[in-house]
C-alpha cells in the first residue's frame, strides 16, 4: 500500500491577503503528515501530527488562534479515529492548545468515546497536558473579531478554518481527525461536530476516512463524514463520495461546509459549497493543495 495524507483548514471564506498563509499552514501539515508515514509510521500518527502543526497554526481556528465564545473563552473540539473503529473525543475543552492529543489518549484508554468541559480538562492533566493562559492562545484576530462581535458589529459566522486530516499508512491502516474553537460567538458549553464520529470525524478499514468542516449544526443532522464513508462502501470513487456527502449537507439541511476524504486504496477526495477550503496532500512524495 502507497501511503498518503490529505489535510483541510476549513470552510468557509479566506480573504484574499490570508490564501497563501493558508495555503502554506496545509502544507506544512501535510508534510508533517507525510514525513511519519515515509519513516513507516502509523496513519493514526500523522494524522494527529498534521493537526497538532494546524492547532499552533495562529491562522486556524483550532488550539492556538481558536475562536472565543461568548463569555471570552477558547473551548476546543477535537477526535481521532482509526479504521478499526476505535474513536476519541473532546467537547468545549477549555483552553488547551493540542486538544487532538487529549482525544488520542482517550481513543487509547479504550474506557469512553468522549469527554466534555471539566471532566475532559481533569483527563487532560491526569496525562500530563495543562491548559494554557489566554495570553498563549488568543490572537490578535481572534479578540478583534471577538471585540467586533461583543458590540454587535461583525455579524457570527457558522463556519471557517477548522482543521481536519485523513491518511493511509504503508499497511493500510486509516486514521482521521480534526479540531476546531468551533463556530463564533457560540455559547459556552456548546459542541459541534468535529469530536462526535460519524459527523465531524470518521475512519473504517473497510471504505476510508473523512473529515469534515462546516456548520456544526448541520454536519451533526446528516452525520456527514459516515455519509462520505458509506458512500465509499457502495462503489464510489473519493471525490464523488466527498461531493454526495457536501451536496446531503446543502440539499437536505441547507447546511455550508466541506469534506476531505481517503479510500482504502489511497485515493483521496474534497468538496465543499463554501467559497473556499485550504487543503494539501502527500502522495507517493508529491504535494499537491489548493484553497
Ligand atoms: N464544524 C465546526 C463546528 O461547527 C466549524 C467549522 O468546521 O468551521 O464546530
Amino acid at each position: 500500500m502507497k501511503p498518503a495524507i490529505i489535510v483541510h483548514g476549513g470552510a468557509g471564506f479566506v480573504d484574499g491577503e490570508r490564501i497563501p498563509r493558508c495555503r502554506e499552514g496545509c502544507e506544512q501539515a501535510a508534510r508533517a503528515g507525510w514525513e511519519v508515514l515515509a519513516a513507516g509510521g502509523g496513519a493514526l500518527d500523522a494524522v494527529e501530527a498534521a493537526v497538532r502543526v494546524l492547532e499552533d497554526d495562529p491562522e486556524f481556528n483550532a488550539g492556538r488562534g481558536a475562536v472565543l465564545n461568548r463569555d471570552g473563552v477558547i473551548e476546543v473540539d477535537a477526535a481521532i479515529m482509526d479504521g478499526a473503529l476505535r474513536a476519541g473525543g473532546v467537547g468545549a475543552l477549555p483552553w488547551v492548545r493540542h486538544p487532538v492529543t487529549v482525544a488520542r489518549r482517550i481513543l487509547e484508554r479504550g474506557e469512553h468515546i468522549l469527554l466534555v468541559g471539566g471532566g475532559a480538562l481533569a483527563f487532560a492533566r491526569e496525562c500530563g497536558i495543562e491548559p494554557e493562559s489566554p495570553e498563549a492562545m488568543v490572537t490578535v484576530r481572534s479578540r478583534a473579531r471577538f471585540e467586533l462581535e461583543c458590540a454587535g458589529r461583525l455579524a457570527p459566522s457558522a463556519t471557517g478554518d477548522t482543521v481536519g486530516a485523513c491518511a493511509i499508512d504503508a499497511g493500510g491502516q486509516l486514521a482521521a481527525a480534526t479540531s476546531t474553537g468551533g463556530i463564533s460567538w457560540k455559547r459556552p458549553g456548546r459542541v459541534g461536530d468535529s469530536p462526535l464520529p460519524g459527523a465531524g470525524n470518521y475512519a473504517d478499514h473497510l471504505a476510508g476516512a473523512a473529515s469534515a468542516t462546516g456548520h456544526g449544526e448541520s454536519i451533526i443532522r446528516v452525520v456527514m463524514a459516515k455519509f462520505a464513508i458509506d458512500r465509499l462502501r457502495s462503489g464510489l470513487g473519493a471525490d464523488e463520495a466527498a461531493r454526495a456527502a457536501v451536496d446531503e449537507l446543502g440539499g437536505r439541511v441547507g447546511g455550508e461546509g466541506g469534506i476531505i476524504v481517503i479510500d482504502r486504496a489511497g485515493r483521496i477526495g474534497h468538496a465543499r459549497n463554501t467559497p473556499c477550503m485550504p487543503w494539501a496532500s502527500v502522495q507517493g512524495g508529491e504535494l499537491a493543495g489548493g484553497v
